[in-house]
């Protein structure tokens, strides 16, 4: 029997772990015992997880279908909440509400995002109509009203994509036990050293148990640290810090909110941004930012001002202490290099703005599992891993391009670190391209296609952006469109919202 060996149980080694062992392991009856693989987890009782990442995109529910585990199992035991899409607040200086929100388009909308996208063409050609997103998408006004996307009994149960909030060091505790549960082997020491293959691959590592364990393959779950991929097969790291900018990040919890929010809060600050994430035990908060323009002590003080700014009573942040972290923003050059595959922080990690981390985690353990299962894998491994490193790095590429879109197109003046971030030209030349046509008053849906960037975001998301912000040229007040079609359409979207249940019911807390 194959064995694989996952060093690292933070929250991507423990998917990884459950995703592997769903499509590989000895328990599965469907694959022959001889074709199966051996699963061992090695976390470090010493070296502890980051402990922050609590957001995921919709990509989260399908990882727990896969694994045939309901809501109802994990989401109490992780104090999980959903979530509806995230705000961006304070980006933009000068549209009307100053925020918007980025929807998870569900087929529900297609009426609605038609007429969206209808009204971004009007726009760009000098009508005064709406192009909020907030006044189009139901799960924006699902956000607006504390609701949850999930549909009422004896109510049309209409699929909506969502997404969750989680506590992420319960969800690796949770990940840990299913696995276990499931024939998935865990061993608690650290690795002190590894023995290398002639090949230069890696044999084994050597355990401070004393304990050596050798494996055909590896997964490098080790976090920012890499230890196996870019610590002993020395693979290069590609920064992407001349795109983007942050580096650093401070999280400070606070108490649960009464009537749980069912979005992410994405708020503008001096130098990076501020997440709120609402939990069922308390609130996670940080500010992600740039150490050029801010020091930590500066950046603590701004996220404990905007948290009390932000909450109406005591919040509790003020007793708790500040978690400060380093962040190691881009992406190794192969993720998969001789017998080593990083997941999670060790592969590399794109700024937390559309949490898109466990994401990305998700997609290279599927792409590694269909790898391994293609038939030409024992024949041509060389072209298989080829096309799964180009796979990956397309992926990375796509998600951070969206991310720096957020950047290039803020219109902030306060500081100099939204100055400078409008006016870096170091972006992709597809980003650019999405760009220029944007400003030509073109349509991007053709040119993201070209590009093949609708794989990692929508059409729509990309619109909901470029909207959001307001970038378009000023309107005329004297050619409004007749407004009773957008009456309709709020009333149509408030009818639908009595659909929904209220987060806190959904979450069984009333
Ligand atoms: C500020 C910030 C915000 C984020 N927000 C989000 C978000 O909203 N959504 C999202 O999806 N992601 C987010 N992320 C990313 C997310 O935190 C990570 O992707 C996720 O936690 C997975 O981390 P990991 O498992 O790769 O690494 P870690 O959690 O660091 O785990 C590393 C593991 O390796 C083990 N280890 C290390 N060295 C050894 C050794 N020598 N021997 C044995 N074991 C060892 C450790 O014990 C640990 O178990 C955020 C990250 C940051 C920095």
């Amino acid at each position: 029997m194959k064995k694989l060996l996952i060093l690292g149980g933070g929250t991507a080694g423990w998917m990884a772990a459950n995703m592997m062992n769903h499509y590989l392991g000895r328990n599965k009856e469907d694959i022959a015992n001889s074709k199966a693989w051996e699963i061992t987890v090695v976390e470090s009782p010493q070296i502890g997880i980051i402990g922050v990442g609590e957001g995921s995109t919709p990509q989260l529910k399908k990882f727990f279908d896969l694994l045939d585990i309901t809501e109802s199992q994990w989401m109490p035991a992780c104090s999980a909440t959903f979530k509806n899409g995230i705000s961006f607040i304070d980006w933009s200086e000068h549209t009307q509400t100053n925020r918007y929100f980025h929807p998870f388009p569900s087929p529900f909308d297609r009426q609605t995002a038609a007429a969206f996208l209808y009204h971004c063409q009007m726009r760009s050609r000098g009508m005064d109509v709406p192009v909020n997103p907030d006044d189009f998408f139901l799960s924006a006004h699902l956000a607006k009203f504390k609701l949850s996307p999930k549909p009422l009994p004896g109510k049309p149960q209409v699929p909506l994509n969502y997404a969750y909030h989680f506590d992420s060091a319960k969800l690796g505790a949770f990940l840990c036990q299913h696995a276990v549960s499931n024939g998935v082997r865990h061993i608690s020491s650290t690795m002190e050293s590894v023995l290398q293959h002639p090949d230069s691959g890696i044999q084994a590592i050597q355990l401070a148990s004393g304990e050596q364990l050798n494996a055909d393959l590896f997964i490098d779950a080790t976090g920012f640290n890499s230890l196996l991929l870019q610590g002993v097969l020395q693979e290069p790291f590609e920064t992407f810090a001349s795109n983007l900018f942050n580096n650093s990040a401070v999280a400070i919890p606070s108490n649960r909110q009464d009537i749980i929010a069912a979005e992410t809060k994405a708020t503008a600050l001096s130098a990076g941004w501020a997440w709120q994430i609402p939990l069922t035990n308390r609130t996670g908060n940080g500010y992600v930012y740039s150490d050029q323009y801010l020091s930590p002590e500066q950046a603590e003080k701004e996220l404990r001002d905007h948290i009390g700014a932000d909450m109406s009573k005591d919040s509790g942040a003020e007793q708790k202490p500040a978690k400060h972290l380093k962040m190691k923003v881009g992406q190794v050059q192969r993720h998969w290099h001789k017998n080593v595959v990083a997941v999670g922080l060790s592969q590399g990690f794109i700024e937390p703005l559309e949490a898109t981390a466990l994401h990305l985690v998700q997609e290279t353990v599927l792409k590694l599992a269909s790898s391994l299962l293609d038939p030409m894998y024992t024949s041509e491994p060389d072209r298989i891993k080829l096309a799964f490193n180009e796979s990956i790095r397309k992926r990375f590429n796509g998600v951070r391009d969206y991310i720096v879109c957020h950047y290039k197109m803020n219109t902030r003046t306060g500081s100099q670190y939204w100055i400078d971030n409008r006016e870096n030209n170091n972006i992709s030349t597809q980003l650019a391209d999405v760009i220029d046509t944007w400003r030509a008053k073109k349509d991007i849906a053709s040119v993201l296609e070209k590009h093949t960037m609708t794989q990692y975001y929508p059409v729509i998301s990309w619109y909901c952006l470029l909207a959001g912000y307001g970038s378009f040229a000023s309107a005329s007040s004297a050619n409004k469109l007749p407004s009773s079609n957008m009456r309709q359409l709020t009333q149509y979207l408030m009818r639908s919202t009595t659909h929904f249940a209220s987060h806190n019911a959904s979450l069984g807390l009333i």
